[in-house]
């Protein structure tokens, strides 16, 4: 299959980087793949909160990445940067992108290349990789979380926590997730949370304190802050948190190392998107091999709260910074 690619495509730009960005439209020269990366036509790519700090200037790319925004895309192939690829021609592929995204042409490394499944849309596959290797790096890389143990997922209606819980419930774990509203209380449960707590009503601590009192194997904190102090005593002997964002605040007024020692407790910061293309590869391959067939059956899919049209990125990110998303938000784009 021979596809014919125009020299330039049309990217989303971020204009005036900071408090004030703009995003606005921009031609650009089409990339060309180099050997390992395919060539994806972009259908549609996921929105995500480092979207929003990277336009304000918060993020910057890692070194050699795109300055483009968008880290997760899906679409078909229509180039390839050596032969042993050319079975990826015309496929509908997705997966995380090195930047890049929000763009009618992506390059993929193939490695991190997933087959859209059968009967999902475009939007669907673009609204999976960043999410769910997240939630399972965290679980399961990072966590090595088993059936039958606790764990807590802070932000539990959010992106990387619909996919977590999904992913969870799937090994057999036990969830509880804290969330900030009723609807995202309702929201996790239908997703198979066993316990949904609305730290807005119920201090968290408390009320987990009562239910799990022989404490919690794994904790994902994406708020961290004050969080800490309390994911602390909520620990089980050996318990792991893991911090993978700062949303409530990167100091800790006071902590008092000496409940997590005694605990042997481990606090470990992960993050996903500047990892090597080694890393990001095995991560890809172990989430397909676990989980491929349960996304092939849309046993686990991502929650998508609404689909935009690429013209309209900037109504998308304000709805994203209010912080009442369930699930993802994903960008269509017209050819
Ligand atoms: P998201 O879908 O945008 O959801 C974020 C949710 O977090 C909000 O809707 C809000 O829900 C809750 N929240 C926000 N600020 C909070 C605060 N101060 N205290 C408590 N809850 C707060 O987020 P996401 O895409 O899942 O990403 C979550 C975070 O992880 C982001 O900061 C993102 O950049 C980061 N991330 C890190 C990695 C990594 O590898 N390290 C990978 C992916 C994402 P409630 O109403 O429930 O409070």
């Amino acid at each position: 299959m021979k596809y014919v690619t125009p020299e330039q495509m049309q990217v989303i730009q971020v204009q005036d980087p900071g408090k004030h960005s703009r995003l606005d439209w921009r031609s650009v020269q089409v990339p060309t793949p180099a050997a390992g990366e395919l060539l994806l036509k972009v259908h549609a790519c996921g929105i995500n909160r480092a979207d929003l700090m990277q336009r304000q200037g918060l993020y910057p790319a890692p070194a050699g990445d795109s300055e483009i925004l968008g880290l997760e895309a899906a679409g078909t192939v229509v180039a390839v940067g050596d032969e042993s690829l050319d079975s990826y021609l015309g496929q509908r592929c997705f997966g995380l992108v090195n930047g890049g995204g929000y763009a009618e042409y992506v390059l993929l490394p193939a490695t991190q290349a997933m087959q859209v499944p059968q009967g999902w849309s475009m939007a669907q596959a673009a609204a999976t990789a960043e999410t769910f290797l997240t939630a399972y790096q965290l679980l399961f890389t990072i966590g090595q979380a088993s059936a039958g143990q606790r764990v807590l997922i802070h932000a539990g209606a959010s992106g990387v926590g619909t996919s977590a819980i999904q992913l969870a419930k799937a090994k057999g774990l036990q969830v509880a997730v804290t969330v900030g509203s009723a609807d995202k209380v309702a929201a996790c449960l239908m997703l198979g949370a066993d316990l949904a707590i609305n730290y807005r009503q119920q201090h968290f601590l408390d009320e987990l304190k009562l239910v799990w009192p022989e404490g919690i194997n794994l904790i994902l904190d994406p708020v961290a802050g004050s969080y800490i102090a309390d994911d602390i005593q909520l620990l089980a002997q050996d318990g792991k948190i893991v911090v993978y964002a700062m949303m409530g605040g990167r100091k800790l007024a006071e902590l008092d190392l000496a409940l997590l020692f005694r605990k042997r407790g481990q606090l470990i910061c992960s993050t996903l998107r500047n990892r090597d293309a080694q890393y990001k590869a095995r991560l890809t391959a172990d989430f397909q091999q676990d989980f491929a067939t349960a996304l092939a059956a849309a046993n686990i899919m991502p929650v998508i709260q609404q689909v935009f049209a690429a013209n309209d990125i900037e109504a998308a990110h304000t709805l994203l910074s209010t912080n009442q998303t369930i699930g993802k938000l994903v960008l269509i784009f017209s050819h």
